[in-house]
This record gives C-alpha cells, structure tokens and sequence, in this order.
C-alpha cells in the first residue's frame, strides 16, 4: 500500500495542555479515513495541523514520502495537493454554482481570471464532469443561495475537487443532513475515493460504520485505537470512552 500522509510523533499544545499527544499514523492511497472520539479529543486540531493552520510543536506530518506539509503555509497547501472544507458550507451564494467551479479551478491566478472568463476549454469539461460526478450539473446555473443544505456540502466538495487535489479533508461533512442526504454523500466519498485520498472527522456513527475504511479513535489527544469499523467497535476501551456514550 501506498503511504500518502504519515503523521510522526506530532505534539500540539496550548498553553501546557496537550490537545494532541504524541499521534503517530500513516494514511494510505484511496482510503476514506475517519478520525472520530470525543468532543475535546483532539481531532480538529489535528486537521488544522495537517491543512497548516497550526503549527505543532514537535513532530512531523509527511505528504506522498518527501513534503513536510508543516514546511508550508495554509493557502500553499492547494498547490502540493492538499484542501480542507469546513464544516459551514462556505461558497459565494451569489453568484452560480457553475461561477463558484469557475472561481475554484483557476486557484493559482485568482479570481480575476474566471471573471474575464479565462477558462480553458478543457478546465470547463473538467468542472462538468465534476458537477455530474457530484449530482449538481442540471443546477450549474442556480444561485449557490437557491441550494439546499447538503447541495451546498456537495458544490463545495466539487470545488475542492476541481483543483486536483490528491488529499482532501472533511470537517464532519454529513452534519445538519436528513438521512437521504447523509446516504448520498456517503456514496459521493467512494467516488472521490478512486481519485483522492479522504480524511473526515465525524460523529455520525452510523455513517462512520457505513463508509470508513479505516477509522482513528483520539483520545485527549492520543490515539486510542486505529483499525477497520469492526475492530475498534469491539475494542472495550473505546466503548467505554466514546461508542458507550
Ligand atoms: P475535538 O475536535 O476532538 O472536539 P479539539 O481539537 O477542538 O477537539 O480540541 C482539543 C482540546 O484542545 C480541547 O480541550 C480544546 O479546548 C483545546 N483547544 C483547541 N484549540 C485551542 C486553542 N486555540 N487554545 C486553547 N485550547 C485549545
């Protein structure tokens, strides 16, 4: 198995409390890895260490074997491949769906680029076959403010996907979503799957259980348990600190 993201030894503190002690991990290829425990475990400081909103203190987290992602600034990390979408639904809601992919995929020439329409044609048959892939092409001309909740999840996941992302990572992304939501974008993770890696911190175990193919258990800050579903629900501890509950 291919290694994409290995987190070695990483410490991050606030003040001399530990908020992540000591993670060790390796993330393969194609994997939809979920980070899940408790609330204060230590998961979303572990996502803005890895997007580089927080540098750690001690530790390192290596991307595709050679890039130390902590060597790089937040906005730099699209260019080597890494993307985080947070949990509030962040597109332009006036502008189109289709506007807001265009605004995406010229990530590295900025915004004034899409306003001229300076979109190749092969970035254009890119965007459309993103926004099949992820069920909004009969929507490209919808305001992104006409969208539902979970379209707008989906239209932000496709902005991230449009910028050839090789790892992207998903701030409990199923949140505020109806069952039938939750489904869908369960089934749109395993299509991204094939292309890019997938890292979600989630407290949704039914979806957890549905599409994980690897989970981590943190636990103040350390993790307390890695494997498939079936092994860290069987785990006493774990049931104990988090699946009890
Ligand atoms: P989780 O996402 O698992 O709920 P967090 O990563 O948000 O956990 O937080 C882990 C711990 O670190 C919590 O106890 C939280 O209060 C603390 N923490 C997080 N960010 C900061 C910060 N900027 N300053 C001080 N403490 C923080």
């Amino acid at each position: 198995m291919n290694t994409i993201l290995e987190i070695k030894d990483l410490i991050i503190s606030f003040d001399g409390f530990y908020a992540v002690n000591n993670v060790n991990t390796k993330i393969n290829k194609g994997e939809i890895r979920f980070f899940i425990g408790p609330n204060g475990a230590g998961k979303t400081t572990l996502l803005d260490a890895i997007c580089g909103r927080i540098k750690p203190q001690h530790g390192s987290i290596i991307f595709n074997n050679n890039k130390n992602v902590l060597h790089y600034a937040e906005h730099e990390l699209v260019n080597i491949g890494i993307g985080r979408k947070f949990q509030v639904p962040s597109v332009f809601t006036s502008l189109s769906v289709y506007e807001n992919m265009e605004i995406s995929v010229v990530k590295n020439r900025g915004i004034f680029s899409a306003i001229f329409n300076n979109i190749t044609k092969s970035q254009r048959e890119k965007i459309n076959t993103i926004l099949e892939l992820v069920d909004l092409f009969d929507y490209r001309y919808r305001k992104a403010s006409e969208l539902s909740h979970g379209q707008k999840q989906w239209l932000e996941i496709a902005m991230l996907l449009v910028q050839d992302l090789q790892l992207i990572l998903l701030d409990e992304p199923v949140a505020g979503m109806g069952r039938k939501e939750t489904t869908k974008t369960g089934e749109l993770l395993q299509k991204i799957a094939a292309h890019c890696t997938v890292i979600v911190v989630e407290h949704d175990m039914q979806f957890v259980r549905e599409y994980a193919s690897m989970v981590t258990v943190l636990h103040e800050g350390a993790v307390l348990d890695e494997g498939s579903v079936n092994h860290i629900q069987n785990n006493p501890k774990v049931i104990d600190v988090y699946l009890g509950r």
